[in-house]
């Protein structure tokens, strides 16, 4: 996609590895400045590597304080991407407070705690923005051992239409994407045995998982201007896995 975020500055989170990482430098490259932040250092250290216009920031999202602090500084923001989440598996009579609670602080509280930050500096400028939740297809289709992830991605859902609803008056557009399976990190730990793959491609119409520029694209579109009149949406990027 040819799109000039020339002026902009965006936020992404979860932007060390995977979909969030190919989402920062694609940003950077449509001219946009960016704020990288994820937990782990020694990827933003490969990330300024390989783009040193980036500014990274390093935080673990599920804690509240640290993230308020670490985003003080991150300056205004048009652009926001809340893409950061983690998925443990579990069958659902096995799942336990510590694997809910940390899927929640990191899927959920997060997404609303970071788009609170940033929107309070939007609104205050004046100068309106637009905000993409990475939510999933498991947020609408029940997926085994996902009871805690499709929670957390049902309330995103839910979540980003209620930011949309309150943030509209300011000119912040809000809308979700809901990728299916990408080969990620987090894509392999669900999807890599060839038979569960196989399951779930054969209820995709286009009989593929995503790549992980299918769904960055999808984001950038979504926080370009060319989505102008677009706001509460969750966008599949699924191949019509939830048209089914
Ligand atoms: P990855 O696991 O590859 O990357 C996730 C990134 O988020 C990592 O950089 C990770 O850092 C960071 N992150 C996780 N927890 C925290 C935290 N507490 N604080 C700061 N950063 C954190 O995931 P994907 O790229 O696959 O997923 C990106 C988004 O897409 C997620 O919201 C996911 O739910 C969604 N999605 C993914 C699908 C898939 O099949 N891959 C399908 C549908 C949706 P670290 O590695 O250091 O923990």
């Amino acid at each position: 996609m040819e799109e000039t975020l020339q002026g902009k500055h965006a936020v992404v989170t979860g932007a060390g590895k995977g979909i969030g990482r190919a989402a920062a430098l694609a940003l950077a490259r449509c001219g946009a400045k960016v704020t990288a932040v994820t937990r782990t250092q020694a990827d933003l250290d490969s990330l300024v590597q390989e783009c040193p216009a980036i500014a990274p920031v390093c935080v673990d999202l599920a804690d509240w304080a640290a993230t308020e602090a670490a985003l003080r500084d991150v300056g205004p923001a048009h652009l926001l991407v809340n893409n950061a989440a983690c998925a443990s598996l579990q069958p659902f009579l096995e799942v336990t407070e510590e694997q809910f609670d940390r899927a929640f602080s990191v899927n959920v509280k997060a997404v609303l705690h970071v788009s609170q930050i940033v929107a309070r500096g939007m609104k205050e400028r004046k100068h309106g923005g637009s905000i993409v939740n990475v939510s999933s297809q498991a947020s609408q289709c029940a997926l085994r051992d996902h009871a805690v992830y499709c929670a957390t991605k049902g309330a995103v859902d839910m979540l980003t239409k209620v930011m949309a609803l309150e943030l509209g008056p300011h000119q912040i557009r809000v809308n979700a994407v809901n990728p299916t399976v990408v080969l990620t990190d987090m894509g392999r730990v669900g999807w890599s045995d060839p038979e569960k793959a196989r399951t779930m491609t054969s209820r995709i119409p286009l009989g593929r998982f995503a790549e992980v520029e299918e769904v960055v694209n999808s984001i950038l579109f979504l926080l370009s201007d060319k989505s102008s009149m677009i706001s509460g949406v969750t966008l599949p990027v699924d191949g019509g896995f939830l048209a089914c």
